[in-house]
This record gives structure tokens, sequence and C-alpha cells, in this order.
């Protein structure tokens, strides 16, 4: 074990088929999961080789308080982004986190290629790089109950990760699926496994921990699960779920329909949280060590055969996928919205990127910048059978049409027009038209992700503030949240969690001299994220906000183009001088 002051990390070469354990790093400084994944990254990445060069690493990382308390249940995973070539990060949940700890791992770096497809087993009583050929051109679905046949040990402790045809191919925002109904969804990490011949990870989390001494422990992880379970802090991610936001931002003009050609339709009770509550919600589950539960799990019922014969299956869903694979590609009927994620996830695709790249291509479509002899699929908003062929065509990268759009939606307006009417921000957009400080913070955001900061939130709330205060704001807001992703905390659990809060879980897990300094710490850390960043080629400057984003209109009136553009330098230059 590493002692208190330092992290155990165990940094495994795909092409020796070995593993070494090492202590690396001081968790004062770098506190742990964003920090700590941050910090490995500048240690081990090949400066100047590409994101698919074998020699780059891949990371997952956990923070000090993972399954210590409630909803410390995430894990970060860190790499160069097939999509843009540069650092990133994106954030999963499961049972990965708790994984990890149990196998007394506080981080994993991957590095190197298989020489045949492989699965990863590693664990406190096992180190082994399995061949799995027979598992290579498998969906997700398939690959995980074979999985689960294959590596019987461990279960209910043991995460299981995952990459469907999509990473195979190279897909540039292929997914990682972590058991079952979470994701390493964004920039690309399922390329990266695909890449490396590594199409699964299982973590077997089978040992024990003992429980902090003292009774201050065990006081406060009361007083937080009663909090975090309690009828007001979380109440709602447990009730409708992050879907019940579709029927608020329809109603304020913010959802995006028909690729962002309209950000309001009255067609929304088919695809409210309501309506997926009533019709769908089979079931609500959770991450491991999250009493909430806001994983929503619907029921999909598919006919098969000329019969009255039916399968069932369970698709987990949530706002952004409802978004992505519903309002923004015109479906309106959540069993049909439904089907679609069950599609995507199938072939290992992230849902939100794919959605919005397929919106892109039916406008394409429909303006004749593409003709079918590229779409392949005749996509038509509101059509789900196009949509269902598409996908598979995506996946498969089966022609130079889904080569390029596999690449990003920007890859693919750049060489066939449609440029103006791509909702890329970075990367394929999240589901908020609420305005400028979303529009900017996404573009230009670390991840490029809607929970980098809260320029939604900012939007929604009156009138413009100053583009000064603007920018304090989203800076502000991003160091805490950098401070919550550092302990690996879900982000749901904000409120749950303030800085003083974290202090004392700290100090009663033995980590005092972290708890007195989390304050210039976060701050450390944020500044090491952009630094590593930048480092990797990142340059606000080519970032582009399409004309589509300057046309939206909103409860609040039309986008106001100069405020955007001014928060936009202005938030350029923060960003550049947090790096510095
Ligand atoms: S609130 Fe949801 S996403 Fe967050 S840890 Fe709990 S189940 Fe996982």
């Amino acid at each position: 074990m590493a002692s208190k002051g330092s992290f155990r990390v165990l940094v495994y070469d795909l092409e020796a088929g070995r593993g070494d354990y090492e202590t690396f790093g001081n968790r004062a400084e770098i506190l742990g999961g964003s920090g700590l994944a941050a910090a490995l990254f500048e240690a081990h990445r090949i400066p100047d080789a590409p994101a698919l060069d074998p020699r780059q690493p891949l990371i997952f990382a956990i923070g000090p308080l993972t399954g210590c308390f409630p909803l410390m249940s995430k894990a970060i995973c860190a790499f160069a982004s097939p999509y843009h070539g540069q650092y990133a990060e994106t954030h999963g949940g499961g049972r990965l986190a708790l994984a990890m700890r149990f196998a007394h791992i506080d981080a994993l770096v991957v590095r190197g290629r298989a020489a045949k497809p492989s699965c990863l087993v590693a664990g406190i009583r096992r180190l082994q790089l399995h061949d799995c050929h027979p598992l290579w051109g498998m969906d997700v679905f398939a690959t995980g109950k074979q999985l689960r046949r294959m590596f019987r040990f461990g279960e209910g402790h043991r995460s299981i990760l995952r990459i469907g045809p999509a990473g195979e191919n190279g897909v540039a925002y292929a997914s990682v699926n972590v058991d079952t109904y979470r994701h390493f969804g964004r920039l690309g990490a399922g390329a990266i496994m695909g890449s490396r011949n590594l199409k699964a990870i299982v973590i077997d989390g089978g040992s024990s921990l003992p429980t902090p001494p003292g009774r201050d422990y065990r006081k406060l992880y009361k007083k937080c699960y009663d909090e975090v379970t309690g009828p007001d802090l979380m109440r709602k991610y447990h009730d409708l779920g992050t879907a019940e936001n579709l029927a608020k931002l329809n109603a304020i003009s913010a959802l995006p329909w028909d690729n962002m050609k309209r950000t309001r339709d009255d067609a929304i009770d088919g695809v409210s949280g309501e309506r997926f509550a009533k019709d769908q919600l089979l079931r609500q589950t959770a991450c491991a060590g999250c009493p909430v539960g806001c994983i929503h799990v619907g029921l999909m019922r598919e006919r098969f055969g000329e019969q009255h014969e039916y399968l069932y299956r369970q698709v987990s869903y949530d706002y952004e996928p409802i978004f992505a694979a519903g309002t923004m590609l015109g479906l309106t009927d959540a069993a049909k919205v439904l089907t679609l994620i069950d599609e995507i996830e199938r072939q290992g695709l992230d849902v939100m990127s794919a959605g919005v790249a397929l919106g892109w291509a039916t406008e394409a479509l429909e303006r004749g910048d593409v003709g079918e002899a590229e779409t392949i699929a005749a996509l038509r908003f509101g059509d789900l059978e196009g949509y269902m062929q598409a996908v598979g065509h995506l996946a498969a990268r089966a022609n130079p049409f889904y080569r390029s759009l596999g690449q990003g939606t920007l890859v693919a307006a750049k060489e066939y027009g449609g440029e103006d009417y791509a909702c890329v921000l970075g990367q394929e957009m999240a589901g908020y038209a609420t305005g400028e400080a979303f529009f900017v913070s996404q573009a230009l955001g670390l991840r490029h992700s809607h929970l980098d900061s809260a320029g939604y939130t900012l939007d929604q709330q009156g009138d413009r503030v100053s583009v000064e205060d603007a920018v304090d704001f989203l800076i502000e807001d991003e160091r805490k949240r950098v401070l919550l992703t550092s302990m690996a905390a879900c982000l749901f659990a904000r409120s749950a969690y303030p800085e003083d809060r974290l202090a004392e879980a700290l100090a009663v897990m033995g980590y005092d001299d972290i708890a007195g300094n989390l304050g210039p710490a976060s701050r450390k850390v944020q500044a090491l994220r952009w630094r590593v960043r930048f480092a990797s080629g990142f340059e606000p400057d080519a970032v582009t906000i399409p004309k589509r984003f300057r046309e939206v209109r909103n409860a609040r009136g039309p986008i106001d183009t100069a405020y955007l553009g001014d928060l936009r330098q202005a938030y350029q230059q923060a960003i550049t001088g947090l790096a510095a």
C-alpha cells in the first residue's frame, strides 16, 4: 500500500504483458481523481506523438474519499484524445471506482499495444492479460455477457469495462462501457482501447479495507448519508432524474430540436421526463457507493419474427441521451428514443456525440450538401429506421462519409460543406441552447463538457452579467468542480459536499494536511489541468462557435453576438493565464 502521502499506481504494459506497482506523487499537492490523472498524464505522455501512438498512456484514477463516503463513486479516465489529439478527461461511475479502491490501486496506467485482442484483469490476487480474440467484433452487450461468463470471480465487487465495434474501428467518439449503465463517453477513450487491442478491462475489487477508526468517521458518514437521502438535497435525481429538464428547457426555448433548427416544440410531451417515467421506467439503480440511485432504466420491447413474440431489454436514460438521440433528431416518441439509445450503446458510440453528428448529417442531406450515396441510409428528422441503419454505418466507418463523420461532425462539415449548421462546441454540443455563457464554457472548457462549469445556469439567471463577472463565475465554478472531481465525487453531489464538508471528510480519514489546504490545492490542480491541456496542443483560437449558435433565440431573446465575442475573448485570456 502507498503511504497516506503518495499514490499507489499500477502501470501495465500491454506489449510486454506485465505490470508494476509504483508509488507516485504527493496527495497534498494533486489531491487525487482529476489532479492525479492530469499529473500522471504529464509524467507519462509522449510529447509530439499522436493520440493513437501506443506509447501514450490511458489512465484511470480515483480519489482519496472513494468508497468512504456516499457518492464518492466516480473514476476519472484520462488520455490523449483521438478526437482532437490533446489531453482529455472523461468521468464514469458504475462499480469501477470502488473496485479500484478494493484492488488497492489509486490509478491504473495502461501503455503499449497487445499482440492480440485482449482483456486485462487486475486485482489484489490477479494481474493477467487474457487473449480474448473471439470477442473482437462483438457488440458491447454480447461482449459483457461473455466476459461475465469468462470471469466469474468477485461478482458484485468486480467492474467490467468494454468496447464495441466503434472502438475497434477507431471512431473518435467511441465510448468505453462501464458495468452496462455508465460510460467513459466523450472524446474517444473507446478508440484508444481499440487501437491497443484492448477489448476489455476487468478490475477485481474482491478484497476489504478496515473502517477508519474512531467515532468521528461513523458520525460524519451518517450525516452525509442522511442528507443525500433526505427530501431536500438529491431527491430530484432519484425521482424523475435529469430527464425532468427536458420539459423545463423546452419551456424556455433552450432545448435543441432537429439539429437545433429550433429550440422548442409542442411535441415535448412524447419525450419528457414525465413521459419516460410513466411509460418506460422499470427501475432506478445506482453506482456502487451511492444511495441516491439516479440511473433510470427503461424497459424496451422489441418484436421479432412473424408471431407476437417479444424481446425485452433494459436501457438507461438521462437528459443528455434523450436530447441527443431524441429531440436533436426530431424523435417524439419515448419508446423510439429508447430503441435508438440502445442501438448506439450496443455499437459502443458515445450517445451525445453520435446523436448530434447524425442531426448534422440529416440536415446536410436535406440541404443537398450530401446525398444518399454518402449517408447510405435515408435520414429524415423523426424517422427512427434511417437512424438505426446509420448508427451501424457510423460504428463500422462504412464509407468515406462515415469515416469522416466518425472523426467528428466538423471534420465531415469541412469536407462536405455545412460548417455553419454543425452543432459543435469543441465537441458535439450538450443539450443546452441557453445562451452565451454556456456556448463559451463548452467551446473552451477543459473537457468541452457541460459539466466543466455552470455556464447554462448563469444563462438562466435573468439579465446578462458583465463579461468580467461572467468569467469570474465560470473560473471559480470550475475550481469548485475540480476540487470535487479530484475527490472523484459525483458532480450531482455538489450541494452535499461544499469545501468545508470535504475538509471534514478528509480530516476524519486522516488526511489532515490535505484538509487544511483545499483552496490552494484545488487552484493548483485547476492550473495543472490547463497546463497539461495547453502543452498537448490546445489552441483556443482554433475553436469555432458555428453560426447556428448565433441564430438561437430563446426566452431571453436572440443571442447577443457582441457579448458572445467579448466573453469568449475574456474567458480565453483567463484560461491561458491559468496555464502559464
Ligand atoms: S447520483 Fe447517479 S451518477 Fe451520481 S453516483 Fe449516484 S447513481 Fe451514480
